[in-house]
């Protein structure tokens, strides 16, 4: 598609039907896909011709909907992948195997955490976490010669913290190892990071992309800026010969804006087949198809529930980088001029119990483990993802026993305070 604003890509980016073709993403409910001769089909499986055989690795209703994705983040390739888990587990493994290392910001999501810390962990790779408060120098020091890559998130969840996407794509560069993101918070409505220097872009299209609650599922996008073959010592995945695919090699003949996609899909997806159903992919576009007018919103509700927290008695601390004296506020402002997300974190005084009292009499807010949906809903991450710490081991991993985690959905503002206030009227001083 010609470039248009985002606005234009989000609800028609990815797909031009031809004369007589459906107006909507057809969704392709079909395993496999028909040829005329073992010749034609032998061309696939030798990836020389372009083509779809089998849904485990690629089906066209996904490709649609990773062909928006790719658009609105600026890249040169994408693909859908069955949640954002898979995607953050992808895109590093895709280039990092047994014996290798990465660099990781250590504000990130839990479940990411968990995957790069113990399960990537006894696969035989190493993770070093650094904050992402660091100076350049402390980020340098962690690389090591097998470091392969750099991970960060735009807006970490559930921290709040905003990266310094320059200084982490820099760092990376200067090492000979592409800088991957999750850009999930932000999306790209509000930050592409790959204007910023970052290689790879990976989402959990469960939040705000899908937007409604109603679809796991995520998606990797390659800038297709990161030049492989200049460091091709340290990416022989990429730059020797693949014999399960009869001595191909990604980086000469798919280039630079295509070799990282085609990999993982001819070899992870093949092997691991995490692929999103293509039922999926088309809820995931009904929800693309307003996220410009929905961040929007979002972001407003934030802003406001933030405001009205920072000021209430009953408040401790309000983390939002939308508040002036927020820590990342100056930060935000170069990387989100438009808005961050509408999650915001705050504490109770009265501590955890204070925080129970809380939740209990919200009445809109539900409860969940889920963020960035629709309706709002919050955590209080003390008795939930984090029941098994004590106080001292909260506060000691940054999640205070008093911290609530609320995502502001798309209602009303006034009703959202009216409901935060009155449940706030019930904790006892
Ligand atoms: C939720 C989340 C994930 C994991 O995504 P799933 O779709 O739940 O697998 C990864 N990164 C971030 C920032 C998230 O918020």
């Amino acid at each position: 598609m010609a470039k248009y604003k985002i606005n234009t890509t989000c609800v028609q980016g990815g797909y031009t039907p031809g004369n007589g073709e459906p107006r909507q993403i057809p969704i392709v409910q079909s395993t496999t896909f028909k040829y005329n001769t073992s010749e034609d089909m032998g061309k696939l499986f030798d990836l020389e011709a372009s083509g779809y055989f089998y849904t485990r690795l690629q089906n066209p209703t996904n490709d649609f909907v990773a062909g928006k994705i790719c658009e609105l983040e600026g890249g040169t390739a994408a693909m859908l992948t069955s949640s954002g888990q898979a995607a953050n587990f992808f895109a590093v493994f895709n280039i990092a195997s047994c014996g290798d290392h990465v660099v990781a910001s250590s504000s990130i999501y839990g479940g990411t955490f968990n995957l790069f810390a113990v399960t990537m962990k006894k696969m035989g790779i190493d993770f070093t976490f650094v904050s992402p408060d660091c100076t350049d120098e402390e980020l340098n020091a962690a690389f090591q010669p097998n470091t392969k890559a750099v991970f960060g998130e735009t807006i970490a969840n559930p921290a709040l913290t905003v990266l310094d996407i320059e200084q982490w794509a820099k760092a990376a560069h200067s090492h000979g190892v592409p800088f991957i993101i999750d850009n999930t918070f932000a999306t790209p409505v509000n930050c592409r990071p790959i204007e910023w220097g970052a290689d790879i872009v990976t989402h959990s299209t469960t939040k705000y992309m899908d937007g409604h609650g109603a679809a796991v599922g995520g998606c990797i996008v390659d800038s297709g800026k990161f030049d492989w073959m200049a460091h091709a010592d340290k990416f022989p995945g990429l730059c020797t010969p693949d014999d399960s695919y009869h001595g191909i090699t990604y980086a000469t003949k798919f280039g630079n804006a295509g070799a990282f996609i085609t990999k993982c899909t001819a070899q992870l997806m093949r092997d691991f087949g995490s692929i999103q159903s293509p039922q999926n992919a088309f809820i995931l576009n009904l929800g693309l198809e307003s996220l410009h007018v929905r961040m929007a919103r979002h972001c407003e509700n934030g802003q406001a529930v933030a405001e009205f927290l920072a000021k209430h008695p009953k408040i401790e601390y309000v983390n939002y980088c939308g508040l002036p004296g927020d820590k990342y506020h100056e930060v935000a402002k170069k990387y989100l001029p438009n808005g961050s997300c509408g999650v915001v974190s705050f504490g109770l005084k009265g501590g955890r119990k204070a925080a129970e009292v809380f939740m209990k009499n919200l009445k809109l807010a539900a409860i969940e483990t889920h963020v960035a949906d629709a309706r709002s809903c919050c955590l209080h991450p003390a008795n939930a993802t984090h029941r098994q710490m004590t106080d001292e081991q909260l506060t000691a991993c940054g999640i205070l026993p008093n911290l609530v985690r609320f995502s502001c959905g798309l209602e009303d503002k006034e009703d959202l305070i009216a409901d935060i206030s009155q449940a706030l009227d019930k904790v006892q001083d």
